[in-house]
């Protein structure tokens, strides 16, 4: 049996670094054009060039989203673009417009085209259709589709095509890729990635009468979490496991990548249990200040399980540093939050479980060249000393 893919998003090359470090084991990104997510930081040429050659020495791959639905006039530019995009060596593309996949498809026979869960698959007949039509090698289904209905989907498309799943982030209200909502009424094209999440906005809720049901109401769903459905996903030959959120934070990416790899290993080395699987949903609990549910992976979800409510959770965790290199007497870190010598933290890291309850003894400032009590600079190196043993790209988080 092949391992599965963990995919993580790569919102930019630092998250994409990030993602590869923490054993993803592919990543999906955008260029500067033909890509959803307009306001990420897309990639340039030459970056994507760069984060190829970095996920090819880790034995990563690289997926390129060229996912958007295409107006007219935006067609034209598409094939000197691809054509740019292909000297790149990239593993795959991501598409969603037909068009897009009949030129990849046309001109480079060869390379993998995944549909992008834009097409909001849902059965293994309609992925077929994009297997003959235009060479697809894998499809994401739709975030819909629940657990049975996947397992038929996977058994159908066998030999023919890989599937590939979301087990983390965030989902639309709508189906992906059919939402007029943001254009509708802010302008804003969802379908060429400009979504300005209208169904998250806080809305007046009022009966047919005009009667004030609830003052605020959102159409926001909660994010998916699937970390307790790995060995299930795994079983019924899902390929590739997908975590959404290119626009998310490095800690969010970090956290996200170091709790499925570290799940992934345990699942191989037969070790996956209900207490590990409850410290993982723990940990992925402090990427984000959202509820987490299992959407449609049992079927139709109530409005208790899949809707998200005016509930504002504080996050608890801050990213607080990332261990650069071991140095005499400790550990030189890169500062990413205001913290002092008397918060505790935990430290993260892909060689070891979490570990709690860290303080620290001391901190020096490597820039100034001082000891200091505090760090009030983001992004400069300070050495720390402390008596857990830590390594190179740990992440530390304050906790109190
Ligand atoms: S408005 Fe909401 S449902 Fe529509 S595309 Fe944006 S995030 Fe998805």
């Amino acid at each position: 049996m092949n391992k599965v893919e963990l995919l993580a998003p790569a919102g930019n090359l630092e998250k994409a670094k990030m993602a590869i470090d923490f054993n993803a084991n592919a990543i999906y990104l955008g260029g500067k054009k033909y890509s959803l997510r307009a306001r990420a930081n897309n990639f340039s040429l030459d970056e994507i060039k760069e984060v190829i050659s970095y996920a090819h020495k880790n034995k990563a791959k690289v997926y390129l989203v060229t996912n958007i639905l295409c107006h007219n006039g935006m067609t034209k530019d598409f094939k000197p673009y691809i054509k740019q995009l292909m000297a790149l060596k990239p593993d795959g593309f991501i598409c969603a417009d037909p068009y897009i996949m009949n030129v990849i498809h046309t001109n480079y026979p060869n390379v993998d085209i995944h549909v992008s869960t834009q097409q909001s698959i849902c059965n293994s007949k309609s992925a077929l259709w994009w297997h003959k039509s235009v060479g697809a090698t894998r499809v994401v289904t739709a975030r819909e589709v629940d657990f049975i209905n996947l397992a038929k989907m996977t058994k159908a498309l066998k030999n023919k095509m890989e599937v590939e799943y979301f087990v983390h982030g965030a989902l639309c209200v709508g189906y992906s890729g059919h939402c007029m909502m943001s254009n509708n009424l802010s302008l804003r094209d969802a379908n060429v990635g400009g979504c300005a999440h209208s169904c998250r906005w806080n809305w007046e809720l009022k009966d047919k009468n005009g009667k004030l049901i609830s003052k605020k109401f959102t159409m926001s769903t909660k994010d998916i979490c699937h970390v307790c459905h790995l060995s299930k996903l795994i079983e019924a030959g899902i390929a590739s496991f997908k975590v959404e959120g290119r626009m998310k934070s490095l800690h969010y990416i970090a956290t996200i990548c170091n709790n499925y790899s570290h799940a992934l290993k345990d699942y191989y080395a037969n070790r996956l249990n209900a207490k590990r699987i409850k410290m993982y949903e723990n940990d992925l609990a402090k990427a984000a200040n959202r509820d987490t549910s299992f959407a449609w992976f049992n079927g139709q979800p109530t409005q208790k399980q899949m809707l998200y409510r005016d509930v504002q959770k504080p996050l608890t965790q801050n990213f607080a540093f990332i261990v650069d290199k071991k140095v005499k007497g400790g550990y030189d870190i890169i500062s990413k939050n205001f913290f002092t010598c008397n918060n505790t933290f935990e430290v993260f890291g892909k060689n070891h479980d979490l570990i709690s309850n860290i303080k620290i003894i001391s901190l020096y400032d490597v820039k100034e060249k001082m000891a200091v009590d505090r760090v009030n600079k983001p992004m400069y190196h300070y050495i720390i000393k402390t008596k857990a043993k830590l390594d190179i790209g740990d992440i530390g988080r304050i906790t109190k």
